[in-house]
């Protein structure tokens, strides 16, 4: 994508600058300036404390790309923290990058994860005991790393000077065709009508809302939805104590920093989003001149169309051509009411449920039943009754599914590009930490590879498509995580 020679990328030069120790001509580094507001309350500056912008680049798509390092030591606003990343967060982030960028949901890129062959010092436990971990960087790509908090932490300051000139600079580089004029000059710090600020805002709500839904498709739980971690362009960004859903529970978080409010769990990602854009919008009332309405309408954008693709999401997960209020809407409802009444397990369910045929005579619901047990975790919790619900949803889907008319074999395969086959499970992300510490970073390559495809049948490779053992239910870094490492 950035059309880098194999050479470039096989030199010393590449793993020194990569690797945060060289900057090359034309390079100008510099790290950001941002704010956020940090389980709902406003936190002040917080960083960038360890990214480094390296420099942009023109990718083979004539597109600018910024690359930026993680962890590569410390900047003006590291506070009094290290600046530096451990392999075991950055071995998270450059995969889950991947794998996100794969599925086909908006995502900062990963181009490369290096150790650095140093020990960093953290205190893994809160035990008092300092732990040594292994450090490394990563190189993150995207078109622009600006966060909520970049524009907030001018507002906080009341500093409408570089607020003008930060939003002149984003709207002329990101977001032209709303840009009046021709983009001669990124930094004229000249101010567009009030217009223009609430189409921006407008532009913001939406790829927000696109990117939540595409997060509940997978089962991707953030974890840390504070403001200086929402990019401007919609994307994912700042992978941490993420996690993935394995059985379908809404209050889930991977976050322990989260574990009693849950603030950032699965089902509040929706509602937790528009939050952030409302003080997004905040930021922004300023250049609005009298009128805040558009802000508003802004906010409704985002609702309008998180719902409305969130309907069409769901209706592609259970194969149905299109979205009936009437009919599926309940179907859904009743189907996430389920899948919660014993362990099961999302990513498996989905997958399994494009077997379940379009037969409606009722005859073959045992078999259905047997087909989408693969995805229980307890086969104990499969009571009567659970059994029974199951059933009779069953036989509604598959009545639903006769409307449409579409042929067993075209509805599954269309339901299985939409619901992945592999994910970066929580337990596979640690196996592969697990290796990389000891030397042997094989599985983190092959992990790689195989989240390339996810939504492919990758026959030999079923074990990385499988329910979360028993022995991961319980174990640090396999279902819970704490912020920052
Ligand atoms: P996070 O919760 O990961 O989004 O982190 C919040 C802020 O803390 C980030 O903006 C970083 O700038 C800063 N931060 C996290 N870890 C470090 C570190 N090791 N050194 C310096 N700053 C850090
Ligand atoms: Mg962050
Ligand atoms: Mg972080």
């Amino acid at each position: 994508m950035l059309g880098m020679s194999s050479e470039l990328v096989q030199s010393e030069d590449f793993a020194h600058v990569f690797g945060g120790n060289r900057v090359l001509e034309p390079m100008d580094p510099f790290a950001m300036c941002y704010g956020g507001h940090q389980f709902g309350n406003w936190a002040g500056q917080l960083g960038d404390g360890r990214a480094i912008n390296m420099c942009e680049v023109v990718d083979v798509n004539g597109r600018r790309q910024t690359l930026q390092l993680k962890g590569a030591g410390p900047t003006p606003y590291s506070r009094s923290a290290d600046g530096l990343a451990v392999l075991r967060s950055s071995v998270r982030e450059f995969l889950c990058s991947e794998a996100m960028h794969h599925l086909g949901v908006p995502t900062t890129r990963a181009l490369s994860l290096v150790a650095t062959g140093e020990s960093v010092m953290r205190d893994m436990f809160y035990d008092g005991n300092p732990r040594y971990e292994p450090g490394a960087v990563v190189c993150r790509v995207a078109p622009s790393f600006l966060r909520f908090g970049n524009f907030q932490i001018f507002a906080s300051r009341d500093d409408t000077e570089n607020l003008t000139k930060l939003l002149a600079y984003t709207i002329r580089n990101d977001f032209p065709e709303l840009a009046p004029g021709s983009p001669t000059d990124s930094f004229g710090g000249d101010r567009f009508e009030p217009e223009v600020y609430a189409e921006w805002f407008g532009e913001v709500c939406r790829s927000t809302a696109e990117m939540i839904v595409h997060w509940m498709r997978v089962g991707f739980v953030h974890g840390v939805m504070n403001t200086d971690n929402m990019s401007i362009l919609g994307l994912t960004i700042d992978y941490g104590p993420y996690g993935w859903l394995e059985d379908y529970d809404p209050h889930w978080t991977p976050n322990t920093t989260d574990a009693q409010g849950r603030r950032y769990c699965f089902g509040n990602q929706p509602q937790i989003a528009q939050w952030n854009l409302a003080q997004l919008a905040g930021a922004l009332a300023s250049f609005l001149g009298d009128d805040l309405s558009p802000l508003q309408a802004g906010l409704r954008a985002y609702v309008e169309t998180f719902n409305q693709q969130w309907h069409a999401m769901m209706a592609s997960k259970l194969g149905l051509e299109s979205f009936d209020k009437e009919t599926d809407e309940p179907l859904i409802e009743d189907l996430l009411g389920l899948l919660q009444l014993a362990e099961t397990d999302m990513t498996i369910f989905f997958r399994q449920l494009s077997l379940v045929g379009a037969r409606v005579d009722g005859s073959d619901t045992a078999d259905a039943l047997e087909v989408l047990s693969a995805a229980y975790y307890r086969t104990e919790q499969l009571t009567d009754e659970v059994r029974q619900k199951t059933s009779e949803w069953i036989t509604r889907y598959r009545q639903r599914v006769a409307l449409d008319g579409v042929d067993d074999i075209t509805r599954r395969t269309r339901m299985n590009r939409v619901n992945p086959k592999y994910v970066l499970r929580n337990y596979l992300a640690q196996m592969a930490i697990d290796r990389s510490e000891q030397g042997d970073d094989s599985l983190i390559a092959e992990l790689l590879d195989v989240l390339r495809n996810p939504y492919d049948e990758q026959p030999g490779r079923e074990s990385f498509a499988e329910k979360r053992p028993e022995w991961a239910r319980h174990r640090a870094g396999c279902s819970m995580l704490s912020c920052s490492s």
